[in-house]
């Protein structure tokens, strides 16, 4: 790690104190919290303003919001709040971030660049979708990726489940509110654990329609009726009526900016810590970018205010002068791995 001034000739910015990638939950919470300790961040939206929330039906399990709200409605209240105390938006893309000095780096599609003192990064991620016609015009319409937001909205519905193991999952969720519950998947068997096999093929209200892929996804009155399927072995075609379809085949982070610049997991999501810190110093993470379990609001906003905290409190040990190892994973399972005699 190469050490700068923060004057580089290459740029007459100021160095900032904190830019935060991406403007779902996490990013606009980071922004809060970085702005009231007056740290007045800089926060690039990227392409999808609001992140996931924006394609969701309404939001009934945000705590503070009774009465439910749109997920677009929530994005605005996130932003007001952040702007009031300071964060600055900005609507545009990073396409490259140089974390190997320091200050650090960003990039924009737009041609700026600037250099920060810390990064937050809330990039997200988007449910993987099947790319069948009918999909795109009817999600939010009995089309979902999420069991957990929208399974309410099915009470004593038919309801398909499209995908894997992690369908499977989402499906024992969804008996919770369905009256039934078809699993469509694409070969003979799960391939998931044996108790979660025994759970689903118990559970009554749960059917599996095996080596079956759907073709495309009908609507009537603008919402969803029926799916055309395949069967993956005779080539036979047909047509399952229902009231809402659920699809679970695959979870993608976004995280074309860091392979071979951050730590990422086998399934590419920013490996963090409990203090939200990634493996470079000064580096925070916060979202679905490091969270592949909880996947909510409520908890990408939970992260978005840690990481703004531990970036905060990181500014103020190099503000008072302290000497950070550049060279040196400050994540604490690190720490803690290293302590364990041998
Ligand atoms: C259909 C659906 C319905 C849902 N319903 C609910 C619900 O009812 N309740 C609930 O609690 N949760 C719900 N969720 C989950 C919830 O939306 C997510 O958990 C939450 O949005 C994750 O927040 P995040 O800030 O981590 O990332 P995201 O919301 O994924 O936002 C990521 C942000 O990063 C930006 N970005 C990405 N790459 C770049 C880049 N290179 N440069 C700049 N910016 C970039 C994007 O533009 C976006 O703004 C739902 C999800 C889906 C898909």
């Amino acid at each position: 790690m190469s050490q700068t001034n923060g004057n580089s000739p290459h740029s007459e910015r100021p160095v900032e104190n904190v830019v935060i990638v991406g403007s779902g939950p996490a990013g606009f919470t980071a922004g809060l919290y970085a702005a009231r300790a007056n740290l007045s961040p800089l926060l690039i939206t990227g392409n999808d303003y609001g992140g996931q929330v924006t394609i969701t039906y309404d939001i009934e399990n945000y705590p503070g919001f009774p009465e439910s709200l749109s997920g677009p409605e929530l994005v605005e209240k996130f932003k007001a709040q952040a702007e009031k105390f300071g964060t600055r938006v900005e609507f545009d893309y990073v396409n490259e971030i140089v974390v190997d000095r320091h200050p650090f780096v960003v990039r924009t599609t737009g041609g700026a660049e600037y250099r920060t003192l810390s990064l937050i990064l809330c990039t997200g991620a988007r449910p993987r979708y099947l790319d069948v016609p009918g999909e795109q015009e009817l999600t939010g319409k009995g089309v979902s990726y999420c069991a957990t937001c929208d399974g309410f909205f099915f009470r004593g519905k038919d309801v398909l489940v499209v995908g894997g193991d992690s369908a499977a999952e989402e499906a024992i969720v969804l008996t919770r509110y369905a009256s039934r519950v078809r699993i469509l998947h694409r070969r003979d068997r799960l391939r998931a654990s044996k108790i979660l096999q025994d759970r689903v093929l118990s559970n009554p209200k749960i059917e599996m329609v095996w080596n079956t892929v759907v073709t495309e996804i009908l609507g009537q009155n603008g919402s969803v009726s029926a799916v055309r399927t395949l069967d993956t072995v005779t080539g036979a075609t047909n047509q399952l009526k229902t009231d809402g379809v659920f699809i679970f085949v695959g979870h993608l982070p976004n995280n074309d900016l860091f392979p071979g610049k951050l730590e990422l997991d086998a399934d590419g999501h920013l490996i963090t810590d409990r203090k939200l810190r990634t493996n470079v110093p000064g580096v925070f993470a916060a979202g679905e970018i490091q969270d592949k379990v909880f996947k909510q609001v409520a908890t990408s906003v939970g992260q978005g205010c840690a990481a703004a905290m531990s970036a905060t409190r990181f500014l103020e040990e190099l503000e008072a002068g302290h000497r950070v190892d550049w060279h040196a994973d400050p994540r604490e399972f690190v720490a803690e791995r290293a302590a364990v005699p041998a």
